[in-house]
């Protein structure tokens, strides 16, 4: 079946529909999303003239931007065309099943291990590796994939290995939920740390059953008490302080414990009854995936629905494969493996990336088609992604929803702010709106709490912090954003306003450049004058100034000189050296930044 081409008609005087004309409806493909001037491409007319549209509809756009399918029916009914969506294709491509609950059947819990860094998650991993090797096994063990199943009692339990909680919630971005129940280890000579507080809340958000193993306990001076002692400030309360958590204590080292833990395991399953279809088509999420010497691309898949058998046909994110060979976690060949069982394929023609979603489909003409479509689609998402989602935005979009839902995660430079400024959040109360702090702590936005941000569509408030390096990377990818304040008050009025929707098109901050500094003079009279090299963007006299040290804001003000050798100059650009001196301010230190930005007046709905 093919659409046609829409016939070039002839223009005779005004546009006057002959019933003929009206008859063959213009139609556009849209699959999902389309960009301005794909749309603009696809009705054969200026990109300029949709943009046109665009603005009537109160919608500023440029040629790249993406439009999703209601705003593309809109500007097409502007042109006589009628959008057709042909997202619906992948559909067609896969190989459809009736939801039944009858063919559900019981499946192993799939368990993740996490925790601060040193707390013991490897040594646990392994331990319950080797005390649950089926009998004849042992010794001969060879640890093939990271990601295993014990038996336990004949009971299976699928262990999950991922590279910590950011990559964990970097999956859940991509669409996994892999995880049932997370083992979250604290070591009882260390307690709770920054990072444990992480797992709880990215745990949290996940909605996955959390389990504490306290580790460590072979050690004299631990204190598996005073773990539970504080864990209770993050609502995890154990058994024994008349809370539900399960709490074991174990020791990694010593062996001991570790039945208890497993057993706890089997409890959480037996309550949760872990279901899943073992008769339909394989489909999964990716765990690891690498090139190997002499294979080619390898990839660790869960199947969670169905049973995946070699020979199968499957399209994994933007690739396509059939499965050549499939091993288990000893490296043992298998034909088949059903739900919550994490299988080492072959066969794929590229390598996914952890979390995309795995699924079989009837051919490999269907694979084919069907990751090309995906491939297609990113493309097109990387496109949409430069633009921020802002806090206007996000409010916007629940606003079909009855209550009005704001996810925050919130950074401060000192304990004190942060307690100060969620106990104010806290207090804020909007009719109709609920506001959640998905995770908060002292320190520089990182790369961890931008994703946990943007699988959650939250704003991230940073309170006299700034992201990192590899933050701001991540930001930009995704598209989260960020908002600094110095003043507390400041920060609540815009939440607050926000949260009343009167927090119209007003000042949003760009950023200019930064700079870093490299030598510091004392000069009498002046003050401190800095030698800096601008890494990008640009510095000008006119900016706003602010001086960041390890990620916290230090000062903000103007610059009280800027020069280029002798000279005075208005601005430097990226890849210069230059000197300048704060106004007003001295205490500038090797490796600070220096970050130039202004408030800008933004339009609407921009
Ligand atoms: P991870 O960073 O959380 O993976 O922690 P590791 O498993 O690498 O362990 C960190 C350190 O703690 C290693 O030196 C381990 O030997 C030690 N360790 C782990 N578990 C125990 C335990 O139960 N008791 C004692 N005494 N040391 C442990
Ligand atoms: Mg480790």
């Amino acid at each position: 079946m093919s659409h046609g081409r829409p016939r070039r008609r002839k223009r005779s005087g005004p546009k006057k529909a002959s019933p003929q004309a009206k008859a063959i409806k213009r139609r556009v493909e849209v699959a999902g999303t389309i960009t301005v001037s794909q749309l603009a491409h696809s009705m054969s007319v200026k990109a300029g003239q949709v943009i046109r549209v665009l603005l009537g509809m109160g919608q500023v756009a440029t040629a790249n931007d993406v439009l999703d399918m209601e705003t593309a029916i809109l500007v097409a009914g502007e042109f006589e065309f009628e959008v057709v969506n042909a997202a619906f294709q992948e559909e067609k491509l896969m190989i459809q099943v009736e939801e039944s609950t009858e063919n559900l059947e019981g499946r192993p819990p799939v368990v993740t291990i996490m925790g601060h860094v040193d707390h013991g998650k490897t040594s646990l991993l392994d331990r319950i590796r080797r005390a649950n090797v089926a009998s004849g096994e042992a010794g001969g063990i060879t640890q093939h994939i990271s990601s295993y199943q014990v038996n336990h009692k004949g009971n299976p339990i699928t262990f999950i290995d991922t590279p910590g909680h950011a990559a964990f919630t970097a999956m859940r971005a991509r669409g996994a939920q892999v995880t049932d129940i997370v083992i979250l280890v604290v070591a009882a000579d260390d307690g709770v740390m920054p990072q444990t507080v992480e797992v709880i809340n990215h745990a949290k958000a996940a909605d996955v059953q959390i389990i504490v193993a306290v580790n460590k306990c072979d050690k004299p001076e631990a204190q598996p008490d005073r773990v539970r002692q504080q864990m209770l400030e993050y609502e995890l309360v154990s058994e024994e302080f008349g809370g539900e958590t399960i709490f074991c204590d174990v020791s990694a080292m010593k062996g001991t414990g570790i039945d208890e833990l497993l057993e706890s395991i089997q409890l959480v399953a037996e309550v949760e009854e872990y279901k899943a279809d073992p008769k339909r088509h394989a489909e999964g999420s990716v765990i690891e995936a690498r090139i190997e010497r002499g294979k080619g691309p390898v990839a660790v898949v869960l199947v969670q629905h169905g049973t995946l058998k070699r020979g199968d046909h499957f399209v994994v994110g933007t690739e396509w494969g059939r499965v050549r060979a499939m091993v288990d976690h000893r490296g043992k060949r298998m034909k088949t493996g059903g739900p919550s069982t994490p299988i080492e394929i072959m066969g794929l023609n590229g390598v996914p990336a952890a979390g995309d979603n795995f699924v079989v489909v009837n051919s490999d003409k269907d694979a084919k088609a069907l990751a090309e479509h995906r491939a297609e689609e990113a493309r097109m998402q990387a496109l949409g992604s430069g633009r921020r989602m802002t806090l206007e935005e996000l409010l916007k979009r629940g606003s079909d929803e009855e209550i009005l839902k704001l996810n925050l995660v919130v950074k401060a430079d000192v304990g004190g702010s942060l307690e100060a400024i969620k106990a104010s959040i806290d207090k804020i109360e909007v009719d109709g709106t609920d506001i959640r702090i998905l995770h908060s702590a002292v320190g520089a936005v990182s790369e961890s709490d931008v994703t946990l941000a943007h699988t959650n569509q939250a704003v991230v408030i940073a309170f006299n912090v700034r992201p990192d390096a590899n933050a701001r990377r991540a930001m930009d990818g995704l598209g989260v954003e960020i908002r600094t304040y110095k003043v507390i008050y400041e920060a609540l009025e815009d939440i607050e306003n926000a949260l009343k929707g009167l927090l119209g098109p007003d000042i949003q901050e760009v950023v200019h450049g930064t700079a870093e500094i490299r030598q510091t003079f004392s000069v009498p009279k002046i003050g401190t004058v800095a030698g800096c090299f601008v890494n990008d963007g640009k510095i000008a006299r006119s900016h706003q100034i602010r001086l960041i040290r390890q990620g916290k804001i230090i000062w903000e003000g103007r610059l009280g000189s800027l020069r280029r050798f002798k000279d005075d100059v208005r601005e430097v650009s990226g890849g210069y050296e230059c000197g300048m001196n704060l106004d007003g301010y001295n205490d500038i230190k090797l490796g600070d930044v220096i970050e130039a930005f202004t408030d800008e007046e933004v339009a609407a709905d921009v």
